[in-house]
């Protein structure tokens, strides 16, 4: 298990010794122990990237693709390993990690493609004597940071398009979940990506990092994925050097079922959106709005599913839902329950803590309130668990205003048959992804990204590739 940081090409210890527990979320044991990396160790960090960027970028776009084919070949080969490491640290259930490997490298194998068709265009100039072209260029050294509700994905979403544009680049993972990063900076090695293109640096100081990194004003861009309230401050860290960002922020989903749907269909659909790593997802729906008519059927056979759930470690086969991150997120999902209660919802299934053999006291029982309203602190601010919060509605306008009258807007899901009625509810929501039916609406082929408050720029597609280049006009005279 790697767990010292990758600087300029070298696996390097904190200087002055300083390291950072990694804990089970399910078990509160440690880990690991991994190196906290200095002030100075992160601006040498930068300082290889720097360096790296010339050559990385003069680098033949299939030569960079094929060492991005290999990094995600190798990370097939070991899935069981790293899927392993990654419940370790962060408690998903062991399915779930494997599929999340899957996930990462689905967006190295996409960067792989797209790298060598980053195209430039050529414009027909206004007069005889001129040419006009246009070019992009990889925008320059960039830095990363991730959360450890993903702890691989979150990465390689930004790490692939980087690198297949031909930019270097500095990650910082989440200090919770470093063990992946760390697993996929040697990969990267290993598959022969140059020294000093990539560090990894795992610091339990994350302020200084961003004001270290953004501080330098060649570093030319931000990707962050993480909450708006820290978005936003480094935004405006970003803002000093007209820092290029990305923003992959917080999220509320709103959840609508309409009276036309299957029952059953949208109940596995709703099941299966919410408690994916135990709801600690940007796009875990967070509200869910049903029509009147179908409101009892739907909770009815909702609560059925939910009792059906086996809680448990991640590393356990039989497990659905795993433990919570750590305490603050335990603490603030009881929180969400007790305020909904009382605000007058009613705990229809779950609410407590779940009482899991040899395990700590994080796991929280998959719960379904009835009753919302939007007074509940559950309807404005992401609980990140595995509540399932239900309200009634009458009409389509009133489950349309319902859902966007949140300051997120990253995923909304609408559960109809009615076509019509689901291209006119689709294109009203003001969100940037819409799941019509399909309660997995990610994949590396298609954007990625919030409105409003959700963020600013999209992961994925081939819209990703704009985030790592710049344009450049060539206007010749000849
Ligand atoms: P967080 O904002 O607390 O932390 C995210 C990262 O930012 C971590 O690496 C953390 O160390 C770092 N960080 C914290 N303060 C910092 C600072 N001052 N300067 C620089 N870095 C700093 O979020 P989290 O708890 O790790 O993750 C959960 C949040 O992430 C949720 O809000 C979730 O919705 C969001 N998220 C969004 C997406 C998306 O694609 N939109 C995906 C996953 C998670």
């Amino acid at each position: 298990m790697q767990t010292r940081n990758l600087i300029a090409g070298q696996w390097v210890d904190a200087g002055d010794g300083r390291t950072i527990a990694v804990r089970d979320p399910a078990t509160d044991e440690v880990v690991a122990e991994v190196s906290d990396a200095s002030q100075a160790q992160i601006e040498h960090a930068v300082e290889g990237i720097v360096r790296a960027q010339a050559s990385w970028s003069r680098t033949a776009p299939d030569e960079r693709a094929e060492v991005l084919t290999r990094i995600s070949a190798i990370m097939g080969e070991r899935r069981e390993d790293l899927a392993r490491l990654m419940v370790r640290e962060n408690g998903k259930p062991i399915r779930e990690a494997r599929g999340e490997i899957d996930y990462a490298r689905s967006f190295l194998d996409w960067s792989a493609g797209e790298g060598p068709r980053l195209m430039g265009e050529i414009i027909p100039a206004p007069s005889a004597d001129k040419r006009l072209f246009v070019i992009r260029q990889a925008i320059g050294p960039c830095c990363a940071i991730t959360p450890w509700n993903f702890p691989s994905a979150m990465i390689t979403r930004k790490l692939g398009p980087a690198l297949a544009c031909g930019c270097t680049m500095i990650v910082k993972p989440s200090e919770l979940t470093p063990l992946s990063a760390l697993a996929l900076a040697e990969i990267c090695l290993e598959a022969g990506l140059p020294e000093g293109v990539l560090s990894v640096v795992v610091t339990s100081d994350p302020a200084m990092f961003s004001e270290t990194v953004l501080g330098d004003p060649r570093i030319r861009k931000l990707s962050f994925t993480g909450s708006t309230e820290v978005g936003r401050r480094l935004l405006g860290l970003a803002a000093r050097h007209v820092c290029s960002v990305s923003m992959e922020l917080g999220g509320h989903a709103p959840f609508l079922v309409f009276d036309d749907v299957d029952i059953e269909q949208a109940a596995d659909a709703a099941v299966s959106a919410k408690f994916r790593n135990g709801g600690q997802s940007c796009i875990s729906p967070n509200r869910f709005y049903v029509q009147r008519s179908v409101y009892d059927a739907f909770c009815e056979a909702v609560r059925d599913r939910i009792e059906r759930l086996r809680v448990g470690p991640g590393m356990d086969e039989q497990s659905d839902v795993g433990p919570l991150i750590d305490d603050a997120g335990v603490d603030k999902v009881l929180g969400h329950i007790s305020d909904a209660v009382e605000h007058g919802a009613e705990i229809l299934v779950g609410g407590e803590i779940a009482d899991v053999p040899g395990c700590c006291s994080r796991f929280v029982q998959p719960t379904l309130l009835g009753g919302m309203t939007p007074e509940m602190r559950i309807s404005r601010e992401e609980t990140f668990g595995p509540v399932m919060a239900v309200q009634a509605f009458d009409d389509e306008d009133e489950a349309i205003e319902r859902a966007n009258a949140t300051r997120y807007g990253l995923a909304g899901y609408v559960m109809t048959r009615d076509l019509a009625r689901a291209i006119r509810v689709s294109e009203a929501l003001q969100f940037g992804i819409v799941g019509l039916n399909d309660p997995v609406p990610s994949t590396a082929r298609a954007p990625f990204g919030g409105f409003k408050q959700s963020g600013l720029g999209r992961e994925g597609g081939h819209h990703v590739m704009d985030a790592y280049s710049e344009v450049k006009f060539v206007s010749a005279r000849i």
